[in-house]
């Protein structure tokens, strides 16, 4: 028996109806946008595994810097020990984001990023004296995490967490502002509800968990007018966007605005180790600065602030300044936008979008995702589909031959041939 059947008896896996899902494929190398299997077969990767692998895997650079770190010191407590890759990380991180955001907290996974912004922008409130605002308002389609606090701002329809009422936080959830109609929604709300509110959050220009649908700047520069007006803090969730993902290193660029907390993951260590960031402004921070504990913030995982994530998020920084991300993520977009184009002539297919480096074929629906899978990976391609889309988030360092792979396979699959 080889190790994947004998351990299917005993993992768990995520998403998955364990009764129907089958075996997945063993996987025993990466290099690049290539997937090395067991079997021998190679795959060309369209989905860098769930967005993080930007630069490829197996970076040479990110490998020796996370191999030195793993000499020096894998791991030690943040609290009270300081080291250098995180002190120099958020110093960077810093730098790199516009306005006062300057405050990086540590964590170690997404969900938990967001649990933590959505604590800031609470206490805040509650350390100025002001009590009752402990809700947040979130939108449709939207996805920030798998955690309690996060499922409670995930669009509770199509949301993986629709399950949980009752369990959940009631955090009120509506539609985006970007027609009339959903702007004098939001208005209204706002007009009624503000005082209750803490934060506003969204994920900026792309909705991505929940069917990467994208929304236009002007949403954004709406939702920055909104949080002034109210006085609510504004968290962008740039989990999946940021890193170049839609075209600039983040995606609040393209509309001008800054928010008063970003949440990053994902990409920042190249998909390297697991963690994750909430950076929040100066004049968020001072919120909790007194003589008195009471007003601290009360977070710490184990693992915060791991040396070789570190490690690996600064190399990955050097990175995007040694290598040209952004115009590969430019070339990438219109490669994408000319080879899925031909796929909405389709039977089937109800949108074809690109933003940045994110190519989505939408589907009228996919009966057998599972089924669906596998022609592709008889192509040669690991795509995973998902609801009713199929989508390509390749490494930004993807040569044009391999994301040609990718559209054509897609193409050939979804035309039945
Ligand atoms: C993936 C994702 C998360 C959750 O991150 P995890 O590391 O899976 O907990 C939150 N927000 C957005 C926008 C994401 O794409």
């Amino acid at each position: 028996m080889t190790w994947l059947e004998e351990g299917w008896r005993h993992v768990w896996l995520p998403y998955a109806q364990m009764q129907t899902a089958p075996l997945p494929l063993p996987a025993v190398r990466t290099e690049g946008s290539r997937i090395y299997l067991q079997d021998g077969r190679v795959l060309v990767d369209g989905i860098a595994s769930w967005w993080t692998a930007v630069h490829g895997y197996n970076h040479p650079h990110i490998r020796q810097a996370v191999a030195a770190q793993l000499e020096a010191m894998p791991h030690v407590m943040f609290g009270g020990l300081g080291h250098e890759p995180a002190y120099k990380l958020a110093t960077r991180l810093a730098a790199l984001m516009p306005g006062s955001l300057n405050r990086v907290f540590y964590t170690d996974s997404g969900s938990v990023a967001v649990e933590v912004a959505i604590k800031m922008a609470v206490q805040a409130r509650l350390n100025q004296g002001e009590r009752g605002r402990t809700r947040i308002l979130a939108f449709m389609g939207g996805y920030h995490g798998d955690t309690l606090g996060t499922m409670a701002i995930c669009d509770p329809e199509e949301g993986m967490h629709a399950l949980f009422a009752g369990l959940l936080p009631e955090q009120p959830v509506i539609a985006l502002p970007r027609d009339e109609a959903s702007i004098a929604a939001f208005e209204l709300f706002l007009e009624q509800h503000a005082k209750e509110l803490a934060a506003i959050i969204v994920e900026p220009l792309v909705q991505g968990a929940g069917g990467m649908v994208f929304h236009p700047p002007e949403v954004l520069r709406r939702l920055r007018a909104a949080a002034d007006h109210y006085g609510l803090v504004l968290i962008f969730d740039e989990i999946f966007t940021g890193f170049g993902r839609t075209g600039t290193m983040f995606a609040f660029e393209q509309a001008g605005v800054v928010p008063d907390i970003v949440t990053l993951s994902k990409a920042l260590t190249g998909g390297t180790c697991p963690l994750a960031v909430t950076i929040a402004t100066d004049e968020l921070f001072a919120a909790f600065l007194s003589g008195s504990p009471a007003t601290a913030l009360m977070h710490g995982p184990t693992f915060m602030a791991n040396p070789l994530g570190c490690a690996a998020a600064n190399a990955g920084l050097d990175l995007f300044e040694s290598e040209p991300r952004l115009a590969q993520a430019a070339a990438i977009s219109g490669q994408l936008a000319r080879e899925l184009e031909p796929c909405r002539e389709l039977p089937g297919v109800r949108d074809v979008r690109v933003l940045g480096a994110v190519g989505v074929v939408e589907l009228e629906a996919i009966e057998n995702p599972a089924a669906l899978r596998m022609r592709l990976v008889e192509q040669g391609v690991w795509i995973r589909p998902f609801r009713n889309i199929l989508y390509l988030t390749p490494a930004l360092t993807i040569s044009a031959e391999e994301l040609s792979v990718l559209t054509g396979a897609m193409f050939k699959v979804l035309s039945g041939a």
